[in-house]
């Protein structure tokens, strides 16, 4: 959706926007970001003299791959998004206005959402991950494993892990 900072003869003008993004899926620092359902996007634009104050909230629910147990998950995303776009603003993480004076909306939401996607990404905040002999999802069950903590090698290796 594309909303214009010049095409007013008003002073200021407010627009009520609702619109979907049907990507099903996005790619982000190489990882894509998979969309079950369509980003519903709703919010109000006010452009005054120039600038764009955007107020917008994106919804959808994403499949996700646990990073330390490597399960897909599913979990819902909700992203408020409060900026205000000028002609001009070189500030990190607008998105550029369009020649012409156009602002597309959905490159504003898309941007919002990447912005928002933590790097390491968990199916639950205690995931216990994977066994690091075996492969076994503890998760699930726990494995049979000897405790990696008797060699004190291994100990270094496990303070390394703890940090994943
Ligand atoms: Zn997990
Ligand atoms: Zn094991």
């Amino acid at each position: 959706m594309l909303i214009s900072l010049h095409d007013i003869n008003k002073k200021s003008v407010t627009k009520i926007v609702e619109f979907a993004i049907t990507a099903s899926q996005l790619v982000y620092n190489n990882e894509e970001i998979r969309t079950l359902e369509p980003i519903k996007v709703t919010g109000t634009v006010d452009v005054t003299e120039g600038v764009a104050a955007v107020k917008l909230t994106a919804k959808t629910r994403l499949s996700e791959t646990c990073s330390r147990c490597l399960e897909e998950f599913e979990r819902d995303l909700v992203v408020e998004i409060d900026e205000k776009i000028a002609e001009g603003g070189e500030e990190e993480g607008l998105v550029p206005v369009q020649e012409g004076g156009f602002i597309d909306l959905k490159d504003v939401v898309l941007n919002s959402i990447y912005i928002s996607m933590p790097i390491k990404v968990l199916c639950k905040e205690d995931c216990k991950g994977l066994c690091q002999s075996c492969g076994t999802n503890l998760n699930i069950r726990e494995c049979d494993c000897a405790p990696v903590d008797e060699d004190p090698r291994l100990s270094a290796l496990k303070d390394i892990f703890k940090e994943v």
